[in-house]
């Protein structure tokens, strides 16, 4: 009797662990309808946004990039990537239309963690010495035009940081430099992207964080008092990590995720498809399964417990793990949870999880993609017309997650329709944005010496 009293006692608890798998996998469910609601209202935030300022979640800032690079460029150009935890330097050597890029070298320096939560002087002088460094290094490789200061180009991952440089704290560790352009990420990727494909109208990172950047025609900027730019475009930056709808399906784990967060309220499309949560929200799910289902047994693994120990790195090797009795997830439990002796059953089940997750990001970060071209108008085909769209792409987690990466293009696919879809590509664009900064240095630079 005790023992198929226990039997029972187990698979009430299993009852209840896939109640809770069921009702999250419905509340994530991303039904093409849904995601058409979702592109129509990242369309309308978009109009929104660039109406006026603070018209909408989605800052949809002005960059002042009003050319991008042509691929006629010339001379020596530096740029400066500051990402989360590191930096790169970088120099190219422009050539013009006939020889590219001739010459390029980049090095990554780790930001030391004391750095990272003192203050930003000592953080940017930091920086500038190994800028320092790094040109001093400088080969006969690379040559500076006589007469001619170094230019610079600047791009950088985090808005916040933008306060801090536009304050002038910049000006004081670019001596020797002339500080051209500082881009956000996005605008560097799509730079990088159009020097090498004059298709490249957007660029979309999917890492970290998540963010999107776009040409847009000048006049279509209400909000913009400015002269028209000659060119008569303009790359906005988008910060759509901020957009946020009704049609997002949310669930009670994004909420609690949400309120948790360093910054509540904000940045919630970012929170359902980024890197950063992704692994974050899979582990909030465990954790209640464990509690109310016991799921790992009796007790909650006390490691589980802990926000943010599950990464999205390990949730994309357990999801992606081809072995047939699911070795790498086992791996991933005992390692990063410590929890072992887990049944293939549970295992399968932790994989179902991630690709509820990955799915429902995916799908969103290409409703969101499908949206922007709307505002474009690229998402019909007009008539006669078969103008080609390159969407550059960049981010470890399009690089990394291929899962995630089919899942996108996928559903970008299936909701343009096979003859629209054939014009839409989406490129990965390999560290963009390093380079792209450059190449910005190089279109907007001071002394515009470019070969007609
Ligand atoms: C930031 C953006 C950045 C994106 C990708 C987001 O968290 O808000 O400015 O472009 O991450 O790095
Ligand atoms: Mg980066």
């Amino acid at each position: 009797a005790v023992v198929v009293h226990r039997k029972m006692k187990k698979s009430g608890r299993w009852v209840k662990a896939m109640e809770i798998v069921k009702e999250f996998e419905e509340k994530c469910g991303t039904p093409i309808g849904k995601l058409r609601q979702v592109a129509d209202a990242m369309t309308v935030e978009m109009h929104a946004g660039l109406a006026s300022e603070g018209g909408s979640k989605l800052k949809m800032l002005i960059t002042y990039v009003d050319n991008l690079p042509t691929g006629n460029e010339k001379g020596l150009f530096y740029a400066l990537d500051l990402g989360g935890t590191n930096f790169r330097v970088l120099r190219v050597q422009l050539g013009g239309k006939e020889r590219g890029i001739i010459n390029q070298q980049f090095e990554e320096v780790s930001i030391p963690p004391s750095l990272m939560t003192g203050t930003s002087d000592a953080l940017f002088d930091y920086i500038a010495a190994e800028l320092a460094k790094f040109v001093a290094e400088e080969g006969p490789d690379f040559q500076l035009a006589p007469g001619r200061q170094r230019e610079l180009g600047f791009t950088f991952s985090f808005p916040v940081m933008q306060t801090s440089i536009a304050s002038g704290t910049l000006l004081r560790w670019t001596k020797g430099f002339s500080i051209d352009e500082t881009v956000n990420d996005t605008v560097g990727t799509l730079a990088g992207g159009r020097y090498t494909n004059n298709d490249v109208a957007a660029a979309v990172i999917l890492g970290t964080g998540s963010n999107a950047a776009y040409v847009e025609r000048a006049h279509a900027i209400p909000k913009w008092h400015g002269l028209l730019p000659k060119s008569g475009e303009m790359v906005i930056n988008m910060e759509w990590g901020n957009f946020r709808s009704s049609h997002l399906p949310l669930t009670e784990y994004d909420h609690a995720l949400d309120a948790e967060s360093l910054n509540p309220g904000e940045q919630i499309y970012e929170k359902v498809i980024s890197g950063m949560y992704l692994g974050e929200i899979v582990r909030r799910v465990l954790c209640r399964m464990s509690e109310e289902a016991a799921f790992f047994g009796d007790t909650v693994p006390p490691k589980l417990k802990v926000p943010f120990v599950l990464r999205t790195p390990v949730m994309s090797a357990m999801h992606q793990d081809t072995s047939p009795d699911l070795k790498v997830v086992a791996n991933k439990l005992k390692d990063i949870l410590e929890i072992s002796n887990t049944s293939l059953k549970t295992r399968k089940v932790i994989v179902e999880l991630c690709n509820i997750v990955a799915t429902r990001g995916a799908r969103l970060s290409a409703a969101g993609i499908l949206g922007i071209l709307k505002k474009m108008g690229r998402d019909t085909l007009k008539e006669g017309e078969r103008q080609r769209t390159v969407i550059a792409m960049d981010g470890g987690l399009y690089e990394h997650y291929s899962e995630y990466r089919k899942c996108l293009e996928n559903t970008l696919n299936e909701m343009l329709g096979d003859e629209v879809a054939g014009t839409i590509v989406v490129e990965h664009s390999n560290d963009g944005s390093g380079i792209g900064a450059a190449l910005l240095a190089a279109s907007h630079s001071q002394y515009l010496e470019v070969e007609e």
